[in-house]
C-alpha cells in the first residue's frame, strides 16, 4: 500500500520520473543532458517533450498551458493559452516544441525601469528546463525566464540562473586545485517561510489590511507575545486543518514541505521545506506563498505575508538557508572529517566571509523594501547592519589560524592548513544566535534578513555573485602558485585578517553593537532610501557586469523599479491612513464624544449639584484627542499634496521617508491613543487583540 504522501507527492509535476516514463529513451537522455549541462534544447527534442507533456496533462483534465514567470513586480505572472488549434475545419489539441520553449509576452505593463524606452515593448519567455513543469488550478505551468527582445532580463529568474552559472564557473576552478572532478557546483536553498493567519471576517473590516497587507493603526493589545506561549505551542485544530491542506497542495506540486510550527507572535506560523537547487527553491517559494493564501481562504483565514503586519509583535521573515553542492552531491560548506576536506572547507568558508564583508551593501540592498524597513533593526528581526555569526568554535579556529597559535591544545604545527589536520570541532547547531543576519549553522549559511513576501531570487543572486567573486580572486591567485599548500595557507591567513571585522557572535540587537559596528567600519543603512542608491555604485555595477549577471542598463533599471516600488507603497499607505482617519476614526471619536456630551448634559440637568462628573473628564480627553488627531491629519494631507511628482524617484523616496513617514507615525500615535479610550462599540474596525487572538478560537466550519 502506498502512503498518502507517496500517493500524492509530485502527482502534478512533470518531473524526472514522469519524463522517464513518457519520453522515448533517446529524447529523455538528450533532455537530461541539456538540463545537467545547462545547454539549449534541440527543437526536435522540444517537439517530443511538448507532446508528452501535453498528453500527460490532458489525462489530468488540463485544457490550457501557460508560461509561468516572475516579473519585477515580485509576484508570478501567467497568461493561459488553450491547447487548441484548427486544421481544415477540425479542432485539435496541440502543443508544439516551439510553444513549449518560447513564448511571446506583451511586456508593456510590467515594470522595466526604463529598459522599455530603449528597447522593444514586447518581451519573450524562455523555458527553464531545470525547473519542472507542473499543473496548478487545471493549467499546465511551464517555468520560464522573461526577457526583452534585446536580451535584457525583465524578471527575477534570469539573473538567478546567470548567478548560478557564475558561481559554478568559479567554484569549479577552485575545486580543480584540490584535484576534484566535479563539473558543476549548484547553490542550494531552503527558505523558511513565516506567515500570519487571521480571521477573514475581521480582515474584511480593515481597509489597511485589504489595501496594504498590514495594519496602519492599532493600539498595543494587553497581551502580545511577551509570555512566549505561542512559540512552538500546540497547534490549534483550525490551524492544523489549514496546514494539512497546505501540505497536500504543496506535496502535489513536488514542494518538499517538511516542518511546521507556531512562531513567536500570536497567530504567526512557519513552514520550512527541505532545501533544493536555488532556482527551484525560488520557483517553489513563489508557489508556496500563492498556495498559502489560497488555502487560507478555504479555512476562513487570510494569510498575511507582509514583513510587519502588526506593530509591537514580531514581523515575518524568510530565512534563506544557503549552501553549495557539487554535481557529485558533496556539500562544500560541510566541514567534513579528513584533513584535506577541511582545507577545502576553510577556503570556501572564507570565500563566503570575504564576500559578505566586501559586499555588505549589496546584501542589505537585496532585502530592502518599504515593508522590511519596519522589520530590520526593530529589536526582533536581524539588524540592518550585516554581520556574520560563526559560533565560538569556528571563530576560535580562525583566530588560531590568524595568529598561528594553537586551538584547544592542538600543537602549532597542526594548525597549518593543507595536509595537516584542521582540528575537529564540535558541529554545534543548538546554540544559535538568532540575532545575526548571516549565520553559519553547521553546514550552511542562514541569511535571515529577507522579508516574508519577497522573492528569494534577489538575495540569492547577490549571494551567488559575491561568492563567485571571492572564489574568482582565490582561483586567480592559487592557480599561479608554485607551491599550492603554502599559497593556500598564506591566502587563508591573509583573508581572515582582512575580513574578520564582519564576524560578530554577540547580541545584534544591542545599542553597543551599532556603535561597535561603526568602529569596525561596517555599513549601516537603516532604511531602503539609505541603501538603494548604493546599488548603482561603480564597484557594484562592475561586479555584476564582470560576472555577466546584469548589464549596467539592467542594474539601473532595477534601481529605478525598486525606488518606484518604495514610493508607491508609501503613497498607498499614507492615502489609506488618511482615508481611515478622515472617514472612520475621526467620525467615530466625534460620535462618541457627541454622545458623551449629551449624556453629560443630561446628568447635569438631572442633578445640578454635581460639579465635575466623569463624563466631562472623558469628554475633555476625547475633544483634546480629536483635535490633536485632526491636526496630524491636516499635516499629513498637506505633506502628501506637496509631493513633487515630477521629481526623480530618488527625490520622491527621500521626501516620503523624511517628511511623510514621520507624519504617518504621528497620526498613528494619536489615533491609537484614542482607541484606548473610545468605547469598543464605537471603534470602526477590529482591534489588535481581536485580530491576533481571534483566529485562535476554534470555530465549527460545517
Ligand atoms: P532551523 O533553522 O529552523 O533550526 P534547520 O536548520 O533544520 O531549521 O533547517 C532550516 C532549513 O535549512 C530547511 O529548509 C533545510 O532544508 C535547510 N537546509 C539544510 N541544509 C541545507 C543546505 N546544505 N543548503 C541549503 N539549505 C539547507
Ligand atoms: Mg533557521
Amino acid at each position: 500500500m502506498m502512503s498518502h504522501l507517496e500517493e500524492i507527492f509530485a502527482c502534478n509535476v512533470f518531473n524526472d520520473e514522469a519524463m522517464q516514463k513518457r519520453l522515448p529513451k533517446d529524447t529523455y537522455h538528450a533532455l537530461k543532458k541539456t538540463i545537467d549541462e545547462g545547454r539549449s534544447l534541440n527543437p526536435q527534442i522540444a517537439n517530443v517533450v511538448a507532446h508528452a507533456m501535453k498528453e500527460w496533462s490532458i489525462e489530468k483534465g488540463v485544457t490550457h498551458y501557460t508560461h509561468w514567470f516572475q516579473p519585477l513586480t515580485g509576484i508570478t505572472a501567467e497568461k493561459h493559452d488553450a491547447f487548441l488549434s484548427v486544421s481544415k475545419g477540425h479542432i485539435l489539441q496541440s502543443f508544439s516544441g516551439s510553444e513549449l520553449v518560447r513564448g511571446e509576452s506583451d511586456a508593456s505593463s510590467f515594470p522595466s525601469g526604463g529598459l522599455r524606452s530603449t528597447f522593444e515593448a514586447r518581451g519573450y519567455t524562455a523555458w527553464d528546463p531545470t525547473s519542472y513543469a507542473f499543473i496548478k488550478d487545471g493549467v499546465l505551468c511551464i517555468p520560464t525566464a522573461f526577457c526583452s527582445y534585446g536580451g535584457e532580463a525583465l524578471d527575477k529568474k534570469t539573473p538567478l540562473l546567470r548567478s548560478m552559472e557564475a558561481l559554478s564557473r568559479q567554484a569549479i576552478r577552485v575545486l580543480k586545485l584540490f584535484g576534484r572532478d566535479a563539473v558543476r557546483v549548484i547553490p542550494t536553498v531552503g527558505p523558511e517561510q513565516e506567515y500570519f493567519l487571521i480571521d477573514q471576517e475581521l480582515y474584511r473590516q480593515r481597509k489597511d489590511l485589504i489595501l496594504t497587507g498590514r495594519t496602519l493603526f492599532g493600539a498595543k493589545p494587553p497581551k502580545g507575545q511577551e509570555l512566549d506561549d505561542h512559540y512552538y505551542g500546540a497547534i490549534k485544530p483550525r490551524i492544523q486543518a489549514f496546514m494539512r491542506e497546505m501540505n497536500d497542495e504543496l506535496w502535489k506540486l513536488g514542494v518538499l514541505a517538511k516542518t511546521e510550527h507556531n512562531e513567536a507572535a500570536p497567530s504567526q506560523h512557519e513552514m520550512a521545506p527541505i532545501y533544493t537547487y536555488a532556482n527551484i527553491a525560488a520557483d517553489q517559494n513563489q508557489l508556496t506563498m500563492e498556495i498559502m493564501k489560497k488555502v487560507a481562504e478555504h479555512h476562513g483565514f487570510v494569510c498575511l505575508l507582509s514583513e510587519k503586519p502588526f506593530e509591537g509583535v514580531n514581523g515575518s521573515g524568510k530565512h534563506n538557508n544557503w549552501s553549495m553542492f557539487t554535481n557529485t552531491g558533496f556539500n562544500l560548506l560541510d566541514p567534513g572529517d579528513s584533513a584535506y576536506d577541511s582545507a577545502q572547507f576553510l577556503l570556501f568558508l572564507i570565500a563566503v566571509i570575504k564576500a559578505v564583508d566586501d559586499y555588505q551593501d549589496l546584501l542589505r540592498i537585496s532585502v530592502a523594501s518599504a515593508g522590511n524597513d519596519h522589520r530590520l533593526g526593530s529589536s526582533e528581526a536581524p539588524p540592518a547592519i550585516i554581520s556574520m555569526f560563526l559560533g565560538t568554535e569556528l571563530t576560535d579556529i580562525l583566530t588560531a589560524l590568524e595568529n598561528e597559535t594553537s586551538y584547544e591544545g592542538h600543537a602549532q604545527s597542526e594548525m597549518t592548513i593543507g595536509v595537516h589536520v584542521l582540528p575537529k570541532f564540535p558541529k554545534d547547531n543548538t546554540d544559535r544566535n538568532r540575532t545575526s543576519p548571516f549565520a553559519f549553522t553547521g553546514n550552511k549559511f542562514e541569511f535571515r534578513s529577507p522579508g516574508a513576501p519577497e522573492s528569494i531570487s534577489d538575495c540569492n543572486v547577490v549571494i551567488n555573485t559575491i561568492v563567485a567573486e571571492s572564489l574568482q580572486q582565490f582561483a586567480d591567485q592559487l592557480e599561479q602558485a608554485e607551491d599550492f599548500q603554502s599559497a593556500l595557507h598564506e591566502l587563508i591567513v591573509r583573508e581572515i585578517k582582512a575580513h574578520k571585522r564582519i564576524i560578530f557572535n554577540g547580541n545584534g540587537y544591542s545599542v553597543e553593537w551599532i556603535q561597535e559596528a561603526a568602529r569596525r567600519g561596517l555599513t549601516n543603512y537603516p532604511s531602503t532610501v539609505d541603501a538603494l542608491p548604493h546599488m548603482i555604485d561603480a564597484r557594484n555595477v562592475s561586479l555584476f557586469e564582470r560576472h555577466h549577471i546584469f548589464s549596467a542598463a539592467e542594474i539601473h533599471s532595477r534601481y529605478e523599479i525598486n525606488l518606484e516600488a518604495y514610493c508607491k507603497v508609501i503613497k498607498i499607505e499614507a492615502d489609506t491612513m488618511r482615508m481611515m482617519a478622515h472617514r472612520q476614526i475621526l467620525p467615530a471619536v466625534m460620535r462618541y464624544s457627541g454622545d458623551m456630551a449629551r449624556t453629560a448634559s443630561e446628568i447635569k440637568r438631572y442633578s445640578a449639584v454635581l460639579n465635575t462628573i466623569p463624563e466631562e473628564t472623558l469628554l475633555k480627553q476625547l475633544c483634546d484627542g480629536a483635535a490633536a488627531l485632526q491636526k496630524c491629519l491636516e499635516n499629513l494631507d498637506t505633506l502628501v499634496s506637496h509631493l513633487d511628482r515630477s521629481a526623480s524617484a530618488y527625490e520622491q523616496a527621500l521626501y516620503l521617508r523624511r517628511q511623510v513617514i514621520p507624519a504617518m507615525e504621528e497620526l498613528r500615535r494619536e489615533a491609537d491613543q484614542m482607541e484606548t479610550i473610545v468605547e469598543s462599540r464605537y471603534w470602526p474596525f477590529p482591534t489588535y487583540d481581536e485580530l491576533l487572538f481571534g483566529s485562535e478560537t476554534h470555530r465549527d466550519m460545517t
